[in-house]
């Protein structure tokens, strides 16, 4: 296995990359090389301390099971820092330098994520259903309407974190039941492995005992040809379901929307509560990057917070990415955490994430919205639900686009730059004021980054 084990890294790597985001793939675990094998023991070298402390931090319970897995279930991770040589500029050897994670593979836990709990997850209207429903699955788990609990959401809601918070939670209250979180592609890789080398009825078992069981990201089953695994998932779901166990699961769509399943599972997880989690609104927003900082003990301006939330909609992953990126680009350049390097880090977040976006697709979207046609916003008309769709259009082709005010202005009813000027602060000052007219452009937002 030693010679190996740079090829089982890669096979880490697969499960890991199925787990997080493309970024954070990148940023975090691309770089990674694994360095040496031995006893159990996988050297793995990284970048730096920082870059060490923060997987440590956030992933070590991911590199945990994908290791036992992947490596078997003895093996320890060692961190190898690599170390700037300040004479030279090469790399050093790392003398002293290498973090040992203290945890033991072997250990068997729940595999919950300890950071995950409902202490710091924020509540707002965009979780509060599923949330609530999860309160009271912890206080006595298997004897509520919600069997099972379907928590559908785009990525980077909140979905694996609440499932976390509910395992936790349960755990807290009580102690001696068995909670056990898994993410679906580890449920398949395990199952695969089973099968492979004659273990299935064990993985069967296993997972029988269990009184709470949390899978995550279960349309991971219906991708590819997954049929075994779902006819494993299947029984042991109707062993848990009929023995009274809880069953807990988040999913990126809602089941009618799932493809790849047979219809025996699709009915089965909408037997208990379907609960969907949706991006957070801004003052949610706010709340979740106030505690991220508090957390972290990090200083940031209250203004610069407060741009961010309004800037960064889509989703809490990629507001707390904003955070990291803002942080270091303080501390490699040597810059003061202000409004003016929060909006580059803006910038650049919009520039690679999101899709391309023009004043007249935008100007479609609007009209769309509010069920008017595209010739009224280039009418005269000063009709107050003309004036404002038209508003919004230019704001957000303000926003998107790098267009010229005047090219705006033209393109979005033969208005003059000052018009369009006028429109930005009008809309941003009933954004202040006004419920109503910014739910509507919360909405519009969300049809355009859609
Ligand atoms: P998903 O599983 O839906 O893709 P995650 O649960 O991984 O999303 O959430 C992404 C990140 O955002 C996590 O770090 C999580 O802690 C954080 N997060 C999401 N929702 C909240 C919330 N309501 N309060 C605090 N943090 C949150
Ligand atoms: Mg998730």
């Amino acid at each position: 296995m030693t010679q190996d084990f740079k090829q089982l890294w890669k096979e880490c790597l697969k499960v890991i990359s199925d787990n997080v985001d493309q970024t954070c793939y990148d940023t975090w675990f691309a770089p990674i090389v694994p360095f040496k094998y031995e006893k159990e023991v996988l050297t793995i070298q990284v970048p730096s301390r920082f870059f060490y402390e923060y997987l440590d931090s956030k992933f070590s319970e991911l590199m945990r099971v994908t290791l036992s897995c992947v490596f078997g279930p003895n093996t320890y991770l060692k961190y190898r820092v690599v170390v700037d040589s300040e004479a030279n500029g090469t790399m050093d050897e790392p003398a002293g330098k290498v973090a040992v994670s203290k945890k033991a593979v072997s250990e068997f836990d729940s595999h919950l994520n300890a950071e995950y709990d409902f202490d710091n997850f924020i509540e707002g209207a965009c979780n509060k259903l599923p949330r609530t429903a999860g309160i009271n699955i912890a206080s006595q788990p298997g004897k509520t309407a919600f069997n099972p609990l379907f928590i559908y959401g785009k990525s980077g809601v909140g979905k694996t974190h609440l499932a976390n918070a509910i395992g936790l939670k349960t755990k807290e209250l009580h102690p001696q039941k068995k909670v056990l979180y898994v993410s679906a592609n580890l449920f398949q890789l395990q199952y695969t492995e089973a099968l492979r080398t004659g273990h299935a009825n064990e993985f069967l078992n296993f997972y029988q005992m269990v009184d709470v069981l949390i899978v995550d990201d279960v349309h991971e089953f219906g991708e590819g040809k997954k049929q075994a695994t779902q006819n494993a998932f299947f029984s042991i779901f109707n062993y848990l379901h009929q023995m009274g166990k809880q069953l807990i699961f988040t999913c990126d769509k809602k089941p009618a929307e799932l493809e790849g399943f047979e219809p025996r599972l699709l009915s089965r997880f909408q037997w208990g509560l379907t609960a969907e989690m949706t991006s957070p609104d801004v003052e949610t927003r706010k709340s979740i990057l106030r505690q991220l900082v508090a957390k972290d003990g990090l200083s940031i301006p209250a203004n610069v917070i407060d741009y961010l939330a309004e800037h960064i909609t889509e989703n809490v992953r990629s507001l707390e990415g904003a955070v990291i990126s803002l942080i270091a680009q303080s501390t490699i350049n040597q810059r003061p955490v202000n409004l003016e390097l929060a909006k580059q880090v803006v910038g650049n977040l919009v520039h690679v994430t999101e899709k391309q976006h023009t004043v007249l697709s935008i100007r479609d979207v609007v009209c769309d919205y509010f069920k008017i046609p595209v010739e009224s916003l280039l009418s005269s008309s000063r009709k107050r639900e003309i004036v404002q769709a038209r508003q919004i259009a230019m704001y957000f082709s303000k926003q998107l686009t790098k267009d010229s005010l005047t090219t705006i202005g033209t393109t979005i009813g033969n208005r003059n730059h000052a018009t369009v000027l006028h429109a930005c602060k009008t809309v941003k000052d009933l954004i202040d004021t006004d419920k109503y007219f910014r739910s509507n452009v919360e909405d519009i937002e969300r049809k355009l980054k859609s």
